[in-house]
């Protein structure tokens, strides 16, 4: 990870409008992205993960969604203003995206060889022998064996993890600058989850890639991120360097996710923590603290205003009104 900021994200704001009001899905969004640093997103269902992401590449379905709000500056231009053809050039190019299930991104009709070719082709603009070459390059580099053959094979044809480990493959093969992955894992069993997690942390370690990791496991993020963003019913409640978040955690909420890990350090028969309650609606969310129907440490306050970002020495961000120091009224 170097000090080079690649990825800007400034105050994005993506709402959803539906018959019942206005989702706040993503609400004042922000956080930078070093050149080879591994960013991890995490928070529960709905919290905003996934939005965000889509956001940042300007795919938000539109309507019911809209991005309202905010800069994506990606190398100083912003995304998110960019004509629909330029920033088709930087989506699968500069910008890749793996998903959770890769029969999403698969063509099941397509072969392979075709899928990852074309890419290549239209992107790093090589003609169809050398792009074949450096797509069977990739999948070796993923761990496919005898990638001269399986390269001619259709989705079908791999397992689950194969699968994850082609699309990991073809997501790289444009030399990216930022790999976004969406629980890239979560539908794999959990020792090829492991397998995935170590293949895409060495993959983009030789690359340079930075990576935008989403997930809701806190023990994916603790293996594999530099930095840690904890989202909360569409705003980051907490964001810092990995170790210190682990070691310290300052809010509330990344407390009480961290409480609720499974440890093998503690002796067994210990009941295991949980949040009590449940994520709010986001749908016309009041403009207060909205952790505190949860939250064992609320205050008067936190139900009438939505708490300002503190900033401490080790660089963390945290939003909740115990570390303010606006004076409470
Ligand atoms: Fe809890 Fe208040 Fe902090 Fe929200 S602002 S997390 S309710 S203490």
């Amino acid at each position: 990870m170097t000090e080079e900021v690649i990825l800007r994200v400034k105050d994005l704001r993506t709402y959803f409008k539906t018959d019942e009001g206005t989702v706040k899905a993503v609400d004042g969004v922000s956080f930078d992205l070093h050149k080879g640093e591994t960013l991890g997103i995490v928070g529960e269902s709905g919290s905003g993960k996934s939005v965000t992401n889509l956001s940042i590449i300007n795919m938000i379905p539109s309507p019911p969604g809209k991005i309202v709000g905010g800069e994506v500056l990606f190398m100083d231009a912003d995304l998110l203003a960019m004509p629909a053809n330029k920033i088709r050039e930087i989506r699968g190019n500069k910008i890749s995206m793996i998903f959770q299930d890769p029969m999403t991104s698969l063509n099941p009709f397509l072969r392979i060889s075709t899928q990852m070719t074309e890419t290549i082709i239209l992107h790093q603009g090589l003609g169809k022998d050398e792009a074949k070459a450096k797509a069977i390059e990739m999948l070796k580099l993923a761990g496919i064996p005898a990638p001269e053959k399986r390269i001619d094979q259709y989705p079908h044809q791999f397992s689950g993890g194969m699968r994850q480990r082609v699309m990991i493959a073809m997501s790289l093969s444009c030399n990216p600058e930022i790999l976004i992955a969406d629980e890239p894992t979560s539908a794999l069993d959990v020792t090829i989850q492991a397998q995935i997690l170590d293949l895409m942390k060495d993959l983009t370690a030789r690359l340079g890639t930075a990576v935008i990791l989403i997930t809701h496991s806190l023990g994916v993020v603790a293996g594999m991120c530099d930095t840690l963003c904890v989202m909360y019913a569409g705003r980051v409640v907490e964001r810092g360097a990995t170790d210190a978040v682990f070691a310290d955690p300052k809010h509330p909420y990344t407390q009480g996710l961290i409480k609720s890990v499974p440890r093998l350090d503690v002796a067994s028969g210990n009941r295991l923590s949980s949040i009590r309650g449940q994520p709010p609606n986001v749908i016309d969310l009041p403009d207060c603290c909205p952790f505190y129907p949860r939250c064992d440490k609320a205050m008067d306050i936190c139900k009438r205003k939505y708490p300002a970002v503190s900033r401490f020495d080790d660089g963390r961000s945290v939003a909740c009104w115990l570390y303010s120091e606006e004076k409470l009224p």
